[in-house]
């Protein structure tokens, strides 16, 4: 695992503990050595952890969709920025060039991102684990959610495991190195959108 793909919100969260866990994920992912790939944004958690990690001597790659290339959202000081056509493109190429996916607290973009990528795995699009640092019990209730799916019929427990959901970075990223992705949803080899 050489690349991570961040997601996060565009916004701080309520409580400072967001910001506090933002700022130590980007220490570790830059003492790590993993070149970080995230949305390119400096506003919220997303430039939290860009200066964290910059801050640590890493490296970032912010790609960004030319819509929400400003100047006020932009981050400017990245090792490397990426502005490309439309958001299906951004996703296309954050997944192309990341190894593994983490998502850290956020709102619908966040959710939405890292939910594609564990939807890809189940289809067999990529064979690369995805998970979300439950920081401060946020994740939980989506934990309940995706557990209710499996109780239901919609999700196959071996698909909710890959998934991985847990409190601790270090934890997360053991499991990133060791993950092995269980067959595909669909015996057809599966088709990229
Ligand atoms: P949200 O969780 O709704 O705040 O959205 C954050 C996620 O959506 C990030 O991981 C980004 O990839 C993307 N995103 C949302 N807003 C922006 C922005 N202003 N600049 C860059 N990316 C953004």
């Amino acid at each position: 695992m050489k690349s991570i793909a961040v997601f996060c919100g565009s916004s701080l969260g309520a409580n400072k503990i967001y910001e506090e866990a933002a700022f130590s994920v980007g220490q570790i992912l830059a003492r790590e050595r993993l070149r970080v790939i995230y949305g390119g944004g400096k506003v919220g958690l997303m430039g939290v952890v860009a200066d964290s990690v910059l801050a640590a001597g890493g490296e970032v790659v912010g790609v960004i969709p030319r819509a929400l290339f400003k100047t006020e959202v932009v981050h400017a000081g990245l090792s490397d920025l990426r502005v490309v056509e439309s958001m299906h493109e951004r996703k296309k190429l954050m997944a192309d060039l990341a190894d593994a996916f983490l998502a850290l607290p956020g709102g619908a973009g966040t959710l939405e991102e890292i939910f594609e990528q564990w939807t890809w795995s189940q289809l067999g699009i990529h064979k690369k684990p995805c998970g979300m640092l439950n920081v401060n019990n946020y994740f939980s209730p989506v934990r309940t959610m995706i557990d209710h799916t499996v109780a239901e019929g919609f999700t196959k427990p071996t698909f909710a495991s890959m998934l991985a959901i847990e409190d601790d970075l270090e934890v997360l990223l053991d499991r990133f190195r060791n993950y092995r992705p269980s067959g595909r949803k669909w015996t057809e080899e599966a088709v990229e959108p």
